[in-house]
This record gives C-alpha cells, sequence and structure tokens, in this order.
C-alpha cells in the first residue's frame, strides 16, 4: 500500500526556510564577534505541528495539519501571526517565524519571533466549519501560546473574528478571560484602535521615508499592489489618499489596471462585498504575468512569499519596491533589483506596523487602560520612522541594502541579548 506522508516530513529545506537561512548568511560577516552566537538563528528554538479533526457539516470528520513554531525568545514571548492557506508548510511556518524575530528586534518591541498555520482552504469551509476548526487548533496550541508566552495574531485568510474564537478558546480552557493571548481582537474584545490598519498604514509611511530620500514625489506617482487583502488594501488606501495613482492591483482572481489610478473606495468596497477584483467595472483585466511589467513608481507585493525571483525581476520597471508581504523577493532577485538601481524596503521593516500595534493593544490590555487612536497612530509613526533612519543609517556606514541594515542591526539585538543571559545548563 503507498500512504501518503505527513507534509512536514518534505519541504522544509528549500522554500521560504532556505531564503530565510541565505539571508542569515548574508549578515553574518557583519556581525564580529557576535557571529559567534549566529546558528541560534537558524535553529528554531521549537516546532509543534498538530493534527487538527474537525466535523464537517456532511457528518464526515476531515484532518488538517496545524503548526507552531517558537523560533526565538531571546529578548521575549512568542510574538506572530497564524495563516490559514492551502499551501501551508512548516518550512513557510519557521521562514514566517524567523523573520518575526528580526522583524521584532529591528523595531524595537520587546517580542521574540514566533508563527503558526493550518494547512487548509478556508474558503471551501462554512462559518461552522471554521469555528470549529480555529477552536481546536487552539485547543491544540495550549501547551504554547498564553499572553506571557507566545501571542498569536491574525496574517493570511485570518481576522478579527478568528482571533476572537481563538481568546474566547483558551480563555475557556484556563477558567478566566485572557484579552491579552491574542492581538488584532475586535474593539469589543480589548482590541486596539488602528491595529486593523497598522500593517498598510506602516507601509505607506515607510514608502513616503524612501521616496523622500530617493526624490520620488508621492502625489501622482504610479504604484502597483500584490495582493489587496487587509495589508494591499490598506496601504492602497493611504496611497491613494495621498494622491498617489494606484495603478494596477493583482489578487487570486486576477489582475487590473487603470493608467489613471483606479478607484480605491469603490475597488475597497466592491472587494469587501465578496465580488471578485477582477470583475471590477471600471478597470481592465490583464493576464497575471503581465502585471510584472506595469511602470510604476512603487511596486508593492502584499501577498505571499517568493513572487519577485530571478525569473521577473529584471522585468520589473519600478523605483521602489515595498514588501508588504513577507519574503516576497527572493535573495537572487535581491541581487539583480541591487544591479539595477531598484531600492528594496524589506518587509521586516515596511511591514512592521501591525506589530508594533500589536504590541500597543498587548500593553492596553495588560493594563486595561485604553489609548485614543490619534495616540496610537502618533506612536506608530514615530516608532516606524525611527526605524527607517536607523536602518538607513546603519545601511550607508556599512554599504548594504536596506535589507542588510535591517538584519545587522536586528542580529544585533537579538545575538547581545543571547549573549547577556547565557545557556543553560
Ligand atoms: P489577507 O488574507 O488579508 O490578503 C491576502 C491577499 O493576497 C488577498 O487579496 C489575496 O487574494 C491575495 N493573494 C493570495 N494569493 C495570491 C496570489 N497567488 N497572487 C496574487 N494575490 C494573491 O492577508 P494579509 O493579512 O493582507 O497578508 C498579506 C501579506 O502581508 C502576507 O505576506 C502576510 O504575512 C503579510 N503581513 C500581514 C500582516 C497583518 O497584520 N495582517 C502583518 C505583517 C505582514
Amino acid at each position: 500500500m503507498n500512504y501518503p506522508l505527513p507534509s512536514y516530513l518534505s519541504n522544509t529545506g528549500a522554500g521560504p526556510w532556505g531564503v530565510y537561512l541565505e539571508q542569515i548568511e548574508r549578515v553574518t560577516p557583519y556581525l564580529g564577534e557576535l557571529a559567534y552566537w549566529v546558528e541560534t538563528l537558524k535553529c528554531p528554538k521549537r516546532i509543534l505541528i498538530v493534527d487538527v479533526p474537525v466535523h464537517m457539516d456532511d457528518g464526515t470528520v476531515s484532518h488538517f495539519e496545524g503548526y507552531r513554531v517558537h523560533h526565538n525568545t531571546s529578548r521575549g514571548p512568542g510574538k506572530g501571526g497564524i495563516r490559514f492557506h492551502q499551501n501551508v508548510t512548516l518550512s513557510e511556518v519557521m521562514a514566517l517565524s524567523g523573520w518575526m524575530t528580526i522583524k521584532n528586534a529591528a523595531v524595537g518591541v520587546p517580542f521574540g519571533g514566533a508563527k503558526g498555520g493550518v494547512r487548509v482552504d478556508p474558503r471551501k469551509l462554512s462559518r461552522g466549519e471554521l469555528e470549529r476548526l480555529t477552536r481546536r487548533y487552539t485547543s491544540e496550541l495550549n501547551v504554547l501560546i498564553g499572553p506571557d508566552k507566545d501571542i498569536p495574531a491574525p496574517d493570511v485568510n485570518t481576522n478579527e473574528q478568528i482571533m476572537a474564537w481563538m481568546m474566547d478558546t483558551y480563555s475557556i480552557n484556563q477558567g478566566r478571560t485572557a484579552t491579552g493571548v491574542v492581538t488584532g481582537k475586535p474593539l469589543s474584545l480589548g482590541g486596539s484602535l488602528g491595529r486593523k490598519d497598522a500593517t498598510g498604514r506602516g507601509v505607506f509611511v515607510i514608502g513616503v521615508a524612501t521616496a523622500a530620500d530617493a526624490g520620488v514625489p508621492i502625489v501622482g506617482a504610479r504604484v502597483a499592489i500584490q495582493g489587496f487583502g487587509n495589508v494591499g488594501s490598506t496601504a492602497a488606501r493611504c496611497f491613494h489618499e495621498a494622491g498617489a495613482h494606484v495603478i494596477a492591483v493583482q489578487d487570486v482572481s486576477g489582475t487590473i489596471i487603470h493608467p489613471k489610478g483606479l478607484d480605491i473606495p469603490a475597488l475597497r468596497t466592491w472587494v469587501e462585498a465578496g465580488r471578485p477584483l477582477v470583475e471590477f467595472p471600471e478597470a481592465e483585466a490583464i493576464p497575471d504575468d503581465a502585471f510584472w511589467d506595469v511602470e510604476s513608481e512603487f511596486l508593492v507585493p502584499s501577498a505571499l512569499e517568493e513572487q519577485i525571483t530571478k525569473d521577473n525581476a529584471h522585468r520589473i520597471r519600478t523605483r521602489i519596491v515595498l514588501e508588504g508581504a513577507n519574503g516576497p523577493t527572493t535573495p537572487e532577485a535581491d541581487d539583480i533589483l541591487a544591479e539595477r538601481g531598484i531600492q528594496v524596503v524589506p518587509d521586516v521593516l515596511a511591514n512592521a506596523g501591525g506589530v508594533t500595534v500589536s504590541y500597543f493593544e498587548w500593553v492596553q490590555d495588560f493594563s486595561s487602560f485604553f489609548w485614543s487612536e490619534d495616540e496610537i497612530n502618533a506612536r506608530l509613526d514615530r516608532i516606524m520612522q525611527e526605524a527607517y533612519q536607523h536602518i538607513r543609517d546603519t545601511a550607508r556606514a556599512r554599504k548594504v541594502t536596506l535589507r542588510t541594515g535591517a538584519f545587522i542591526l536586528a542580529c544585533e539585538r537579538i545575538l547581545k541579548a543571547r549573549e547577556m543571559r547565557g545557556l543553560y545548563p
């Protein structure tokens, strides 16, 4: 008999984890004596693989594979999102957890890195099936998560409703209401003002700072965005409101363009009503692959990993690649873009607004004292601006890319913490 193997028994060497390891290799020569500790960043601290059985509406039982990876907790509890997607693999979750370790250190929030995911296409589940899947997965994670241990948040195909179910499930298992166990919750359950928009808003703030240094005016700038979910649609709105023209958008349904700029509020309303982006009437649909040929000032990948590769990097005609997604550019593509004079603003900086406001949410939950949206946005903008300046100055001083600059800063913070803590026993 030929039985299928669980997917975690293959697929960890290459793919996103391979990309992450290559990025660590590239930063190592810049770490001086701290390089002694760098292997710690190549070895996730712990990995939990769980079976998630779910009663389906038709009376059958389906089994889904779930993961939670604690990559590194030298600087604080684990922090990172939960992804529901049919292509989730252990390699992907490991890489995403590694990037969370780097990101949290790069912007200076007091967390380690973690990430989770379930290999499932949530579009094929009813609301009841989705709730049962979320609750069983959360119960299986009970040994790892907790407000001072590991705090999940939304990622691809998860949202504030999923976070509410996770918080409720954890709380019931603990016998107390623990709002601080997840972030990205609804406002009515200890969520924070500004959290939903924080990642896309941060992408825009970093885009403006980069454009100022590159001499690219925002008003009239052409923007192409891949992904029109939480991150992509908010970034699109911010660019649109600032007078830029979002001329191309791609999501899982297809790709649309409008040379004079899409009507972003109308497009958001269209998509939020559950209609396919590609059928938006006030735009022209083009083949997906043609997205990479669209000429722009900003290209904002905000969907999945490994989208800009050695196969399409030479075609890209833009000034600034602003990484809303995690891991959208491979190391080979990084090299091609750098040679061609295209500035790449790395994910660990560009999309750090989400975890920054997650940090604010966690702090507010602990103190049960909630801040105004103006206060949250002002603090977010300040942290993002400071992180940008610090990373840009490091990159200039060491004559490296912004990605390597961000990794230098982050690795120094993580490995100094590692060194001071020492090894037990
Ligand atoms: P989402 O589920 O809200 O949206 C994902 C978008 O990507 C959708 O528009 C979907 O149609 C599109 N997409 C999926 N597959 C695609 C494909 N093959 N080609 C083109 N488009 C495709 O997810 P999100 O929360 O916006 O996350 C997007 C990216 O941003 C991910 O890489 C995620 O890890 C990263 N990120 C998210 C947050 C957050 O706070 N949500 C924070 C930091 C980073």
